[in-house]
This record gives structure tokens, sequence and C-alpha cells, in this order.
């Protein structure tokens, strides 16, 4: 039986892992599960699952869970530390990083410093410091398997033969405003971007797909997940999401793996690899569906063109724009900015950092902090200047 700890298990990954986990019998076994505040359905799934351990970020929070599930032998911790217990237990085998953003990379290095396979949701950590966590997890023997779509896609059809790969076609559905001009991009409510037209995924990355960054943080994640240069990387507009990518090889063929747009396959994959276990809840029929790619537009949507820049440059400027990014998602998600400030505050606040070596853990905490407090500060300066 594989043990698990899902960190983050009341999100939108977290909650499809669990019915992964459901559906498969006696398969798995629960250690740990995480949520940051949402203890009500922390409750219900500890109560079902039954894990050793329980963790919430807030201390307040954790108190009433302790108090709500006194009837029951399991811990409930708290914060960071807490997290990283969940991660790094002697019990458990593979961690499924379902939190969203860089506040995974703590426990997901204390994972893999604990010798577990990582079934990784949670892009932000490889974007912010994809050398770190790759080394960390070489020198431990540890597998990285993706869950994003896209990124299972690839690993399904790379299968090991990287020598021969010319290039990696990450698959974009092109969001919620595909087609759009920026003048029409202005009058975007969080209420609009948020509605994503083929997933139901959890706020941040619903707009990070609305900007596209969704799909620029993939590009990164993709250069590190497959050990590919930039250039081998491209981007296609796919809205009907079926194809979830592809892979040119160097005599020209192209492989890709096909599916509903629905995360329980790739959750699955990632779980169950190297088998492949029966799924039959959302077969695909490919009879009368059109599958259409076309060339993303760079002028409305920045953020591609922006990730390459910083991935190529590296160093601790993908952690900066990994950071940002989040501090301006929150900003709009408050109606504090428009929709188009989100990639412009961005560029901006990358286009400010000293870039340095991403040697280690500190620099790289360092400059995450240096970009949430200075995209923070220009927010708040603009606030200012309008009021
Ligand atoms: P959600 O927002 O739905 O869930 C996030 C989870 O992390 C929740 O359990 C949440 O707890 C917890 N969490 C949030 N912030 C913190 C924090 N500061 N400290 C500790 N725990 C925290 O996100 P998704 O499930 O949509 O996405 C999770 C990850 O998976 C992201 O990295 C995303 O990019 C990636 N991903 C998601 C896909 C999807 O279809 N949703 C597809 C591919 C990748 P609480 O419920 O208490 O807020
Ligand atoms: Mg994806």
């Amino acid at each position: 039986m594989k043990v698990l700890a899902v960190l983050g298990s009341t999100g939108s990954i977290g909650r499809q892992t669990l019915e992964v986990v459901r559906a498969s019998g006696q398969k798995f076994g629960i250690y740990a599960l995480t949520a940051n505040t949402n203890i009500n359905l922390l409750e219900k799934q500890v109560r079902e699952f039954r894990p050793e351990i329980a963790v919430v970020m807030a201390e307040e929070k954790a108190q009433l869970l302790r108090e709500r599930l006194r009837d029951l032998p399991v811990k409930v911790l708290c914060g960071m530390e807490g997290l990283i217990q969940a991660a790094s237990a002697e019990k458990v085998n593979m961690v499924v990083t379902a939190v969203s953003g860089s506040i995974g990379l703590q426990p997901t290095l204390a994972a893999l410093k604990a010798g577990k396979n990582i079934a990784l949701a949670n892009k932000e950590t490889l974007v912010a410091a994809g050398d770190l966590v790759l080394n960390t997890a070489q020198l431990n023997n540890c597998s990285l398997i993706p869950v994003d779509s896209e990124h299972s896609a690839i690993f399904q059809c790379l299968h090991g033969k990287k020598k021969t790969v010319n290039k990696l076609i990450l698959t974009a559905s092109g969001g919620p405003f595909c087609g759009w001009s920026k003048e029409k991009l202005r009058e975007v409510t969080p209420a609009m971007a948020l509605k994503h037209p083929n997933w139901n995924m959890g706020a941040k990355i619903s707009i990070d797909s609305a900007t596209l960054m969704n799909k620029a943080l993939e590009i990164i994640e993709a250069k590190f997940l497959f050990g590919m240069e930039y250039r081998q990387i491209e981007v296609l507009v796919h809205p009907q999401s079926i194809v979830h990518s592809m892979v040119e090889y160097k005599d020209g063929s192209i492989l890709a793996q096909l599916g509903m747009p629905d995360m329980h396959l790739p959750i699955q994959f990632a779980l169950s690899y190297p088998e492949r276990w029966a799924d039959y809840s959302n077969p695909l029929s490919l009879k009368n569906i059109e599958l259409t790619f076309h060339e993303p537009d760079h002028d409305t949507f920045p953020a591609l063109k922006l990730a390459y820049w910083c991935g190529e440059t590296g160093g601790t400027l993908p952690a900066v724009l990994n950071a940002a990014n989040e501090i301006c998602v929150q900003a709009f998600l408050d109606g504090r900015i428009k929709f188009l400030d989100i990639v412009q505050l961005v560029e901006n606040t990358c286009r400010q950092h000293k870039v340095s070596e991403a040697k280690d853990l500190d620099t790289i905490l360092a400059a995450d902090n240096w970009a949430r407090e200075h995209t923070e500060e220009i927010i708040k300066r603009n606030e200012l200047k309008k009021n």
C-alpha cells in the first residue's frame, strides 16, 4: 500500500486526489492532510480518511480543529513546521504537493531530503527553485512525477527518450479571453476571469489561465521537469483542451496524449505510475470532435515572452516572476488592480530585480520576499496616487 501525504487536500487538486484514492479501493493509505484555513472540509476529510496528522496554517485554527477532532487519535499540527513534518514523516511513501504558491517550496524540499517521491501539482515551487529542487531530488534518488495535465501528457509521450526529442509542444486553452483585444480586456472583472471555459480550478490558477501566466509558469516547469532548453519548448493554443501536450521527435514524428479536460486522469497516473489503472469515469470519444491549434497572441498576452526571458536569464529571476505574480493575482481578486495591470506589474518587478545565482534556499526565499514587498509597495503607491 502506498502511503500518501496530501499537502493542500482541501483545494481543487487535493479534493480530486482524495476522490482518486476513494475510487481506488485499498490501494492507498493517507498519513497526512493539510489545509490553509478551511477546517470544515479538513475535519470531514479527516473523519473519512483517518490520517495520523492534520495540518492548518494558523495556531488558532489548529486549536479549533483539535477540539472538534478530540474523539479521534489524529495529531493536529500548524504552520510551516507542521507542513514539513507531514511531508517528511517516515511512514510516507509519496507526497502530493497540491498547495497553491511558493509556500510549497520548503515542504517539497523536506520531503525530497527524506527520500519521498513527489506527485507534483504545485508548479510554483519548481518555477521558484527549479535547480535546487531537481538537485535535491537527484541527490536523494527521488522522482518528481507531474500532475499538471500538460506535463503529465509530455511525461507519458516522452517515456525517457529525451535524447531524440526535437521540441515539446505545450498546449494552452487560451483561457476565458482567448481572441479578445487589449481594449476589451480593460473591463475584465475577477468574476469573469474566474470562469474558465474548460477547467474547474482554484482561484489563483484560474486567474493565471486568464492572463496566460499559467502557461508561462508551465514553460519553466517543463524546462526543469524534462531538462530541455527553452528554445525547445513551444506553446500552441488549443481551445478544446483535448490534446494535453505533445512531443516532437527529431525524425518529425509527433506524439500526443489526449483525454477529457479532467484532472482525475493525470492525478491517478501520477499516483499509479509506473502502472496504469482502469478509469472509466470520463472517457473521451473522438467522434465529431474538432481539434484546432494556433499561435498565441503575444502582444495581447505578454506573459509567455516574459517567462522565456526570466527562464533564460535564470538565477533568482523566475522566483521573482512567480512571487510578484502571486501578489498581483491576489490584488486583482481583491479589486485593487485591473486585469491588465497583473502582467505589467509583474514585468516591472522583474525588471527592477538584481538577479543573483539561486545557490541556496535562503537566496531564493530572499528574492521571493523582495518581489512580494516590492510589488506590494508599487500597488500601494498607485492606490495612493488614485485617491
Ligand atoms: P486551490 O486554491 O483550489 O487549493 C490550494 C490548497 O492549498 C488548499 O488546500 C488550500 O487550503 C492550501 N493553501 C493555500 N494557500 C496556502 C498557504 N499559504 N499555506 C498552506 N496551504 C495553503 O488550488 P488548486 O488545487 O487549483 O491548485 C493547487 C496547485 O496545483 C497549484 O500550484 C496549481 O498551479 C496546480 N495545478 C492545479 C490544477 C487544477 O486543475 N486545479 C491543474 C494543474 C496544476 P484552504 O482550502 O484552506 O485555502
Ligand atoms: Mg496545466
